[in-house]
């Protein structure tokens, strides 16, 4: 037993917490505190020499505790716990997924570089990438699902800019149409044209998948993103988002999150403990009632198409990618019903147990229309180029009877 390696879902429980400092609790209390008192005032000054960089940690040393921007117990705990679904080195817990990505971002690029990204990106992303990160003269090139490797770094040559190139961002499966991107692939890009002085980073948003059916540091990536808000909160109440990567890159991460002060809370890293308890059951029966939907909708006279990751066909290179790096299908699905908006809203708005709201991953099936709503502020033309079109809807399938689901769709559908 000594060598016993257990799965993460049974640590879920326990791992990192130590009743014994906590009156022998079970579970691990709300730190909610903004500060900590130091013993003495030697180990203040040691604490902050370690925090501020001005010292490495000794072998031995334990970090202290010193003020809740900096770290609390809750999210500490939580960050340990989230490492082991990635097998990472350390993980870092935001206040929302958008800031995991923009601090994740800004850490490894400065004015004059060039961020190579995959669209299409969540719609918070692709605003960031455009409009903020090109203010502070960072250049920018997206490239589009379905370009080869090959395809790709030719149209970095071409830019005249492959030796500014410090980042590869990855959004995969893409939201709202499953589109997936070689990881690997864009892992050898990203070595080809690293140095000895200057490594191109390859962070990867895998929100839809993540953290049981798609494990990007696995491949080579150096950071994996979630929106914390989906599958890992779960319920649909809380914001929250993380990053998790190789200690040193993660540590990075942290240095600027504690001067932008956009960590999470202690009562949101407690919550999110709390799902993560229940994280491999919700996600195992969403996936498995997602195909329930899925074949479904695959049969049904009014839905054109259906993208979801269950079904690709075979010898296509999009099933390539998807053997190669997802480890099952998910349970986000979108269908393009026939006709245009006009169907697509009818079918909304006579949806009962789903809800149509966005968001995804919690326990409810939540509906939503990807053009006019998450993906509303994305240029108009390249939503046509990507298939987010007026006739398509968004499913996130949620823990319900799939016969329940399916009823409410037909009644829907039969509305249309
Ligand atoms: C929701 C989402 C985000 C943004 O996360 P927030 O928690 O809302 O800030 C980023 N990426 C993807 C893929 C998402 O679905």
């Amino acid at each position: 037993m000594e060598n016993w390696k257990f799965k993460p879902e049974s640590l879920m429980m326990s791992h990192g917490y130590k009743p014994e400092l906590s009156e022998g609790a079970v579970k691990c209390p709300i730190f909610q505190t903004s500060t900590f008192v130091f013993q003495k005032a030697e180990d203040g000054k040691a604490f902050f020499e370690v925090a501020y960089g001005i010292r490495e940690k000794e072998e031995s040393e334990e970090m202290g505790l010193i003020y809740s921007r900096l770290n609390n117990p809750d999210l500490e705990i939580l960050e340990n716990r989230l490492s082991l679904w990635d097998n990472a080195g350390d993980t870092a817990v935001f206040e929302s997924g958008m800031s995991a990505i923009s601090t994740a971002l800004m850490e490894f690029l400065n004015p004059g570089d060039l961020l190579l990204f995959s669209n299409p990106v969540y719609g918070g992303t692709d605003h960031f990438i455009k409009h903020v990160l090109t203010k502070y003269g960072i250049e920018v090139m997206g490239f589009n699902p379905g370009q080869s490797i090959e395809e790709i770094e030719r149209m970095l040559q071409d830019s005249g800019k492959a030796d500014q190139l410090a980042y590869i961002y990855l959004e995969t499966p893409a939201n709202p149409t499953n589109d997936l991107i070689d990881i690997k692939g864009c892992v050898e890009l990203a070595k080809k044209y690293s140095s000895a002085d200057k490594k191109v980073i390859v962070g990867v948003d895998s929100t839809y998948l993540g953290p049981l059916w798609q494990n990007p540091l696995e491949l080579g990536a150096d950071l994996v993103i979630y929106s914390a808000t989906k599958y890992i909160g779960g319920h649909s109440d809380l914001i929250a988002g993380a990053c998790s990567g190789s200690a040193e890159i993660i540590g990075r991460v942290k240095v600027l999150r504690t001067f932008l002060g956009n960590m999470a809370s202690p009562y949101t890293g407690w919550l999110l403990m709390r799902s993560l308890e229940t994280l491999k059951i919700r996600m195992e029966r969403q996936g498995n009632t997602a195909a329930h939907v899925a074949k479904y909708l695959k049969q049904h006279p009014k839905v054109e198409k259906v993208y979801y990751l269950g079904d690709l066909e075979e010898g296509s290179e999009q099933k390539r990618i998807y053997d190669e790096q997802c480890k099952d299908a998910g349970a986000m699905l979108s269908f393009d019903i026939k006709g245009g908006e006009a169907e697509a809203f009818r079918f909304l708005n006579h949806l009962k147990l789903v809800k149509l709201a966005v968001s995804l991953g919690s326990t409810e099936s939540l509906a939503q229309h990807p053009a006019t709503m998450t993906h509303a502020g994305v240029d108009p033309e390249l939503k046509q180029i990507l298939g987010i079109t007026d006739k398509m809807v968004r499913l996130s399938v949620g823990v319900e009877a799939h016969e329940d689901l399916i009823h409410d769709l037909e009644k829907a559908f039969e509305q249309v």
